[in-house]
């Protein structure tokens, strides 16, 4: 590819969906609408990614495919904070719909924040139901278009080849309507994110790269922070050595001292940007910051789901177990000993494990849908910080109400602690925060006072006026 004459850079795609979906057959078929592919004859594919070259309103562009990636290896990049892609495609087929690693792949998409696109696939099969599978979709929380949200939807056949060239416009629409936030040019810093990686007893460190930005040359210094060496060899996706390549390619290294992780990024050696001060400082923050939060004890039904959660989950866990299968008494017995969360994913919690937990009071709970078990994570983790900087000076629970001047007392009982006058106030419900306030006013009969403590009963007014209930719980707190 002639860097020079590039308007737009190449959007790189990854593929996820679930297993027999169609990815491999569309792949072929998106592979054999290039340009290069119908010039050439026939292009055999050599790494893990490759680029097509298509004509998009009367001028050439290029998409880089990533197809290694299966949405575990998506999640170990995310897990590595490492963006390799710019656009995702979400292959459901439209027979089948969604399957259990659909949804772990929605959930991985979501995460991203990465544009993406449905593509229901086998749309030539007699036994289709496309409008199932896009019901099935917006359940999952697939936003699609046509049905209020602004997720594209595109049916395909890839065996009768029938829109994948409207699909790779939709990829190029897609991709100019969301412009890259950082600028990229081929004379930036080099920034390249490892997709494969193998030791070769032969050849030594081979690595398969996605530039991000930047451009990588033959004898350019190269490092990941954690393994370097000198580029000796670039091998492009068709196979062929090249001297450079540039953003939205994919080549393969030789050269790295040993083989570096998938996910990581490459950097040029000279430009060794995690030296830099704002590496440092995150480093620093992340240690002033350390202290595990919540522990976790996770149990999903597959390897993948496992992966995709663990790559997925805020900082300050402490993942005390991690395992496929069944949720066992063992597991409620050692979260209560060390006061965990057991969470599960695709599984089914078997009687004599609820009630334990029960029992116990230990938490256990399944879900099935990745993001939302993320989302609770991250509300515990949210509500423990928050937690650990306030203090609580005392807690009450409303025991009736009435009006007073214009405005609601609350009668309340003080459980613990003291509740005083000009205290910040918040009022929950079954743990959910209702409203805040502080309290103007306490009194017990006729009688103003500054607090009342554990055990006595007051009326209190807090302001401005919120809606509680009977039995709401009133937290006094710094
Ligand atoms: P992957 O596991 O997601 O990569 O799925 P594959 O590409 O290997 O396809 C799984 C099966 O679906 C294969 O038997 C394909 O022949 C079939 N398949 C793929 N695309 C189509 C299509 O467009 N139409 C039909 N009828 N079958 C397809």
């Amino acid at each position: 590819m002639d860097t020079k004459k590039i308007e737009h850079f190449p959007p790189v795609v990854a593929v996820l969906g679930h297993v027999d979906h169609g990815k491999t057959t569309l792949l072929d078929a998106i592979r054999k609408t290039s340009i290069a592919e119908r010039e050439h004859g026939g292009i055999t594919q050599k790494i893990g990614a490759s680029s097509v070259e298509i004509e998009h309103e009367g001028k050439k562009r290029w998409v880089t495919f990533i197809d290694t990636p299966g949405h575990e290896a998506f999640a170990k990049m995310r897990g590595r904070g490492a963006q390799t892609a710019d656009i995702g495609l979400l292959i459901v087929s439209s027979v089948d719909g969604v399957m259990p690693q659909t949804k772990e792949s929605i959930s991985l998409l979501i995460a991203s924040k990465i544009p993406f696109i449905t593509v229901l696939t086998k749309s030539d099969s007699r036994e289709k139901n496309p409008e199932k599978a896009k019901q099935q979709l917006i359940k999952e929380k697939v936003m699609l278009e046509g049905y209020g949200g602004d997720v594209p939807v595109i049916e395909v056949s890839a065996k009768e080849n029938s829109n994948i060239k409207e699909l790779l416009d939709l990829i190029i629409l897609v991709n100019d309507l969301n412009p890259k936030a950082v600028e990229i040019s081929p004379s930036s810093t080099l920034s390249a994110v490892v997709i494969e990686s193998k030791q070769d007893p032969k050849a030594g460190a081979k690595a398969t790269v996605v530039i991000k930005n930047g451009t990588i040359s033959i004898r350019d210094d190269i490092t990941t922070g954690q393994v370097s060496g000198r580029v000796r060899s670039l091998i492009s996706d068709s196979g062929k050595q090249v001297q450079s390549a540039t953003i939205g390619e994919a080549v393969e290294i030789l050269g790295f001292d040993k083989a570096p992780n998938v996910g990581n990024t490459v950097y040029k050696g000279s430009e060794k940007p995690f030296d830099s001060a704002q590496g440092k400082q995150e480093e620093i923050k992340r240690i002033l910051d350390g202290g595990e939060l919540i522990s976790l004890i996770l149990v999903a039904d597959t390897l993948g789901s496992l992966e995709a959660i663990i790559a997925s989950l805020p900082p300050k866990i402490n993942l005390i177990s991690k395992k496929t299968g069944d949720i066992t008494t063992a597991d409620v017995l050692l979260a209560k000993s060390i006061g965990a969360l057991v969470l599960g994913f695709n599984i089914k919690i078997k009687p004599d494990v609820a009630k334990l937990a029960l029992m116990e009071k230990v938490l256990v709970k399944n879900y099935t849908i990745i993001y939302e078990m993320l989302d609770e994570i991250s509300d515990v983790v949210e509500g423990k910080e928050l937690s650990l900087l306030e203090e609580v000076y005392g807690t009450a629970k409303i025991l009736a109400t009435f009006p007073f001047d214009n405005q609601i007392v609350m009668g309340i009982k003080v459980l613990e602690g003291r509740v005083a006058k000009g205290d910040k106030v918040r009022i929950e419900r079954e743990d959910k925060v209702i409203g805040e306030g502080h309290i103007n006013s306490v009194r017990q009969a006729k009688e103003q006072k500054s607090k009342v403590e554990t055990g006595q009963e007051a009326g209190i007014i807090v302001g401005p006026s919120l809606d509680f209930n009977i039995g709401d719980m009133v937290i006094c707190h710094s």
